[in-house]
């Protein structure tokens, strides 16, 4: 086995008998990758990417109660349709 330099495993192009293609958590495809390459490839991705948050990062990220349309703010429903004058 010939011993390839990280920065061409950067830009490897994967036989493709030999490779696969990675997906981040949410299923979007990110690059090839086969055996030789994926540990540099997958290496520029941060680790929630490519599996997703964790509990933790959920109850860190979650949205405050006031996440409600604003158009709930002024209360009326009658009032809409009828500012054409
Ligand atoms: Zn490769």
């Amino acid at each position: 086995m010939s011993t390839i330099h990280p920065t061409e495993l950067e830009r490897h192009e994967c036989e493709l008998g030999e490779s696969w293609r990675e997906y981040d958590a949410q299923g979007i495809y990110l690059c090839r990758v086969c055996t030789e390459c994926k540990e540099i490839k997958l290496g520029k991705y941060r680790k929630v990417i490519l599996e997703g948050y964790s509990q933790v990062d959920v109850d860190e990220i979650i949205e405050p109660d006031d996440y409600m349309p604003s158009w709930r703010c002024y209360g009326g429903t009658n009032t809409v349709y009828t500012s054409g004058n």
